[in-house]
């Protein structure tokens, strides 16, 4: 059975502000866009809100990914992507036009006590016990309100709060790209690859050093040690397929094979034993062999 896709997706309230989040239901968010509110989302008060964009995603991560992508989009590109790819929902009744020019959506006015409750929120989210791929989704909508409110009332924002803002914009790149990683640890076929992305978590986990978060990065980083033995053997088993490719022909002209001696491998024919032809390998055979077995 193929797998349910998931969806991103941006709803948009009657007072002009917008929602991004991620789905496996669409059919609950088409039905009632409300429900589609992520809980903790600030700023609900709106009448009534619609679905303006969905995006399918090959699996939840996919979709949280998309999502963080979306929110950090500045606010022209982010209504440009709107606007190109209006949302309609795909049933039979009378198409319903795309709104004629939706309300802005930095409009509201900000106070020192929102900024605060922002921040107080990001400090809630990045000690949060569980790191489901949602609080990367709620740091990130946090931290896209925070900048629509310093875009718009800069000194309601002490230098404290500026630098917590640009520390925090470096640290959703960094847990992007951890779950970019994640998603990725499957395919990692090649022991310098692990290698790196290795090296990659561990820089990421340190900047996360004393947080929750930090725990999430360090099991993620237990689930790939695991993989190990996996990719040794298909490493291996690269090598020896390209060291296979440069198999020479038996004095018969037969196609030779590796063969493993009880002390050496050497080149075989294809057609032992009705040809015993053998050949010793190059010795840069020997030493790419050398490397696999090493
Ligand atoms: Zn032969």
């Amino acid at each position: 059975m193929e797998p349910r896709p998931w969806y991103t997706y941006i709803l948009l309230s009657s007072d002009g502000h917008y929602v991004v989040s991620h789905t496996e239901d669409l059919e609950r968010v088409e039905k009632n866009p409300r429900d589609g509110i992520p809980p903790g989302e600030v700023g609900m008060g709106a009448a009534s809100y619609q679905l303006v964009f969905v995006e399918p995603a090959r699996n939840k991560p996919a979709a949280v990914f998309r999502e963080a992508q979306i929110r950090r989009l500045p606010g022209a590109k982010f209504r440009a992507l709107i606007e190109t790819r209006p949302y309609r929902r795909p049933d039979p009744e009378p198409e319903v036009p795309a709104p004629k020019a939706p309300p802005q959506a930095e409009r509201r006015v900000w106070t020192r006590e929102d900024v605060a409750r922002l921040q107080a929120e990001l400090t809630e989210y990045c000690h949060a016990s569980t790191f489901e791929e949602q609080v990367i989704g709620r740091i990130s909508g946090v931290l896209e309100q925070m900048r629509s409110a310093y875009r718009q009332q800069a000194d309601l924002f002490d230098a404290a709060q500026i630098e917590q803002l640009k520390l925090w914009g470096h640290r959703m790149d960094l847990l992007t790209r951890f779950l970019e990683l994640v998603e990725d640890f499957d395919l990692i076929s090649d022991r310098a690859d692990f290698n790196d992305a290795v090296t990659e978590l561990k820089e990421i986990q340190s900047e996360f050093a004393g947080m929750k978060l930090e725990q999430r990065i360090a099991r993620e980083m237990r689930a790939l040690q695991q993989q190990l033995p996996r990719i040794q053997a298909q490493t291996r088993n690269k090598g020896l397929a390209a060291i296979e490719r440069q198999a020479p022909k038996c004095k018969n002209n037969h196609p030779m094979t590796l063969r493993q001696g009880p002390d050496n491998w050497f080149w075989g024919c294809s057609k032992f034993p009705n040809c015993r032809e053998t050949q010793e390998l190059s010795e840069e055979q020997q030493i790419q062999l050398a490397q696999l077995n090493g």
